[in-house]
């Protein structure tokens, strides 16, 4: 039994044991104050240990020795004093008998109850201790969780592990740490995901704003907004500053301030500040079609198209005033309407030229078929029909120089016109120029004065027709708006330009005549426009002349100047930058002269010449005797080497010069060489030299210039010889023509004018008739071609390309003359491209033809 029994048990345990052990044991067992007996079968008393009350122990010893007491099934047996237990009969047949006075029981009990009470409230004592000590080391582990899980809620997931130990909180507390390191991780995450997005949103706005301001600063849009009906707006664009030239403080403190830069030409029915103030009392959106304004500081003009809306939204009433620039839109209108007016006015000059044209036109034809009736009538007379049909081709001169100006012009405008570029001699154009000018001059008893002394070079590379058009057109106009004895001076000045090769030609045309008013002067290389004045109408004109020499010289990359005065006269100025020609290398081969002999005994001064022969590139050599020099012109005919050129040195000692020159004039094919005699007193041996057979004698020294003089006087005696010849004979006397002509006129015209010249005509009606003609002819049926050039079938470069590609040398060689009225530099390019010789414009003039033809006659 151990002490925290807080029963009794009463029993028997029925045990074989030694009798002194046992029976000490149960003195020594007995709890309570029990009495114990141990009676054998006989009724012996083995053992008898008394209860205190000795009177009740005697009672219950005899009770139990006489077997008086009533047991229960339990061998149980409850007294009114007393409790006696008997064990079962023991196998030596002894009875155990425990026994225990009642009242000894209660005051046990009591005991045991109070000493259990007392237990009970210490050891409740000692667990409410405990408890309490565990429930708050509990209660602290559980506030740390709480803690933990408010530091979490609020968000702060930096916490370690506070509690050490294994328990349930222990591990409630591990986990929450681990929640909140990976709620630490998670939100990390999270807030760089969003640090990330805000960023990037960040980064959105700050382009848009960029892209706004880019925008609106190069639009020169004007964006403000205006916030609850308040005029200063909460935001203005910045370009307002530079766009209007207004103050940005000044639009901060009030948006009507724009009102400053609209412009006085404003409609009165469009104005801005009343329609801001319209739009922001009221909540109306309107729109401005054109707001007109000009900025402030550079009056600038400016046209704007203005939106003004109001809308609410959070931030409460807001009005939005956008000013959309049109200023391009409108200039470009403008721009366009200005065009239009021009082409209107154009149109209209057009329309007038036409009225006029048709007067200008009439009039020549008026004088054409008035005359032709008169011819008619006084076909007796012959004088009188002369006189007639002098006065018809004046009249028909002057129609095709209007014609030709029409279309130049309308070949100008469509941009059609080319230049022709080729080596030109400056001299011989100002000379034709001259001639027609001179002679105008002289009609109106003007006087003319050219002056060239400036003028280095003669030969240039430019196109020789144009530039003569364009000084014919100006000194032209000179002769005519100046009065009868006026005077008129051409000067031509050549300067160096900076780039090599090429020279400046000055070309300054001065008159004292009429003059034009300043505000014509503008005005005077416009097309058609004539200068509305009573002394211009009297002069036949129609306005074109100027126009296309202005676009003529700027074609040649020129310029063209005009100063002028009324009533004192004009000048006008041409620039043209030409290309130098190579003279030399011309000069020769122009003459058909290609090689040369020098005769001189001295032979350095024949070294001399030698060098300067081949710097012009011609071929040949040097002897220092006559009987050389003659030896070498003979061995040259034989070798099929003609020479063109021979200059005998009066230094030649082998024989007379006079003897000399016979003998080579002699030799026969060198009728055409050309003898020069270089001699140191030309007057006195000159004569005979010349009667010997020499075509000229140079005085000595020979210098570069002496030669050329030289022969420009042999081609200016040829000139003249053959202008003479020309006039004395009839040089297309027998010739046989084959003509391509659609044109019944024409080509009767053609048949007769050649027929009066002796010469004939066979006539096809296009160029595949021609080509056929051609085919079917021999040689020598025809000698040349005079080719139409627009016809049916078959025009007249096709023409001439079929008849070149024909397979006999006659067809290579025979000469094919375009005759046509395309008389643009092209078009004659394009005939010589075909295959033909030469160029001549419709209506033929037979001069030309027969100079033309002559050119080519034997070929
Ligand atoms: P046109 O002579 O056929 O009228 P132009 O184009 O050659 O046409 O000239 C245009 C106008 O310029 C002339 O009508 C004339 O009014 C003026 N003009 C040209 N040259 C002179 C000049 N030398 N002196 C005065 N006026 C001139």
């Amino acid at each position: 039994m151990d002490s925290a029994t807080s029963s009794k048990v009463v029993g028997v345990v029925a045990l074989r044991v030694r009798a002194d052990s046992f029976f000490s044991m149960i003195y020594q067992t007995g709890y309570l104050a029990n009495g114990v007996l141990v009676v054998a079968e006989d009724g012996t008393q083995i053992i008898h240990k008394p209860i205190v009350n000795e009177s009740l122990d005697r009672t219950i010893v005899s009770g139990i020795s006489n077997d008086s007491f009533l047991y229960n099934e339990d061998n149980f047996y409850a007294g009114r004093r007393f409790f006696v237990s008997r064990s079962k009969r023991l196998e030596n047949g002894w009875n155990l008998y425990y026994y225990v006075n009642r009242s000894e029981i209660t005051s046990d009990v009591i005991s045991i109850l109070i000493s259990d009470i007392i237990i009970a409230a210490f050891l409740f004592a000692i667990a409410y201790f405990i408890a309490t000590k565990y429930a708050n080391h509990l209660s602290k582990r559980i506030t740390n969780l709480n803690d933990m899980a408010e530091e979490i809620r609020r968000g702060k997931f930096d916490i370690s592990d506070m509690d050490n130990y294994k328990d349930e909180i222990g591990q409630l507390s591990e986990s929450m740490t681990d929640m909140s390191s990976q709620l630490r991780e998670m939100v990390d995450e999270i807030n760089l995901r969003n640090q990330e997005d805000l960023l990037m949103k960040e980064n959105d706005i700050h382009y848009r704003e960029w892209l706004f301001d880019f925008v609106v600063e190069k639009n020169n849009d004007i964006l403000a907004v205006l916030s609850d009906g308040s005029f200063s707006p909460s935001f203005v664009t910045s370009n307002v500053q530079d766009v209007l030239g207004i103050s940005m403080e000044l639009l901060k403190q009030d948006i009507r301030c724009l009102e400053l830069a609209v412009r006085q030409d404003q409609p009165a029915e469009v104005n801005l500040k009343d329609v801001i103030e319209k739009c922001v009392t009221t909540g109306e959106a309107m729109i401005l079609d054109e707001i007109r304004f000009e900025n402030i500081r550079t009056n600038e003009h400016l046209y704007y198209r203005g939106v003004v809306v109001n809308t609410i939204d959070d931030g409460g009433k807001r009005t939005a005033i956008a000013l959309y620039d049109r200023t391009q839109e409108f200039r470009r209108n403008h721009q366009l309407q200005e065009a239009l007016n021009a082409a209107q006015t154009a149109n209209k000059a057009k329309t007038s030229f036409l009225a006029n044209m048709s007067h200008d036109f009439r009039t020549p034809m008026n004088a054409i078929t008035g005359f032709n009736l008169l011819i008619d009538k006084n076909c007796n007379d012959p004088e009188k029909v002369k006189e007639y049909s002098y006065k018809i081709s004046l009249a028909s001169r002057n129609l095709l120089g209007l014609l030709n100006d029409v279309l130049d012009m309308s070949k100008i405008e469509s941009g059609k016109t080319t230049l022709d570029i080729q080596e030109m001699k400056m001299g011989q154009l100002l000379e034709e120029v001259n001639t027609v000018i001179g002679m105008q001059a002289k009609a109106k008893n003007q006087e003319y004065i050219v002056s060239t002394q400036e003028l280095i070079h003669d030969r240039f590379m430019g196109d020789r027709q144009r530039i003569n058009e364009i000084l014919v057109n100006i000194l032209g106009n000179a002769v005519k708006y100046t009065q009868e004895g006026g005077k008129i001076e051409f000067t031509i000045e050549e300067s160096t330009t900076s780039s090599e090769g090429f020279n400046n030609l000055r070309f300054i045309i001065k008159d004292n005549g009429i003059g034009m008013k300043p505000e014509y002067k503008d005005k005077i290389f416009d097309a058609f426009s004539r200068e509305e004045k009573g002394a211009t109408k009297t002069i036949q004109g129609t306005g074109l002349g100027m126009a296309i020499t202005k676009s003529l010289v700027e074609l040649m990359g020129g310029t063209i100047r005009v100063d002028s005065e009324e009533g004192k006269g004009s000048a006008f100025t041409v620039n043209l930058r030409l290309q130098l020609a190579g003279e030399d290398e011309i000069f020769w081969k122009d003459r058909g002269i290609n090689s040369f002999l020098g005769v001189n005994s001295i032979v350095e001064e024949n070294v001399f010449f030698k060098e300067k022969m081949a710097v012009a590139e011609l071929s040949g050599d040097v002897v220092t005797s006559g009987k050389e020099a003659l030896d070498y012109i003979k061995n040259s005919i034989r070798t099929n080497r003609l020479v063109d050129f021979v200059i005998i040195d009066e230094s030649i000692n082998d024989m007379p010069l006079e003897e000399l020159i016979k003998e080579m004039r002699g030799i026969k094919q060198n009728e055409n060489c050309l003898i020069f005699v270089a001699v140191t007193n030309k007057n006195a041996v000159e004569k005979e030299l010349l009667t010997a057979g020499a075509n000229m004698v140079v005085q000595k020294p020979i210098l570069e210039d002496t030669l050329r003089e030289a022969f420009e006087e042999i081609d200016e005696i040829k000139a003249k010889e053959d202008a003479q010849k020309a006039e004395n004979t009839n040089p297309l006397e027998g010739m046989k023509f084959l003509a391509a002509e659609d044109n019944d006129i024409n080509a009767d015209i053609l048949t007769e004018l050649m027929s009066m010249e002796g010469a004939t005509v066979t006539r096809g009606v296009n160029g595949q008739e021609v080509v056929e003609m051609f085919k079917a002819a021999n040689e020598g049926d025809y000698d040349m071609i005079l080719m139409d050039i627009q016809m049916p079938v078959m025009n007249g470069y096709e023409a001439a390309a079929a008849i070149r590609a024909l397979d006999s040398e006659w067809a290579q060689r025979i000469p094919i003359i375009a005759m046509t009225a395309n008389a643009y530099a092209d078009d004659v390019q394009q005939a010589f491209d075909a295959g033909m010789n030469a160029h001549v414009t419709k209506p033929i003039d037979i001069k030309i033809v027969k100079k033309t033809i002559l050119q080519f006659k034997g070929n």
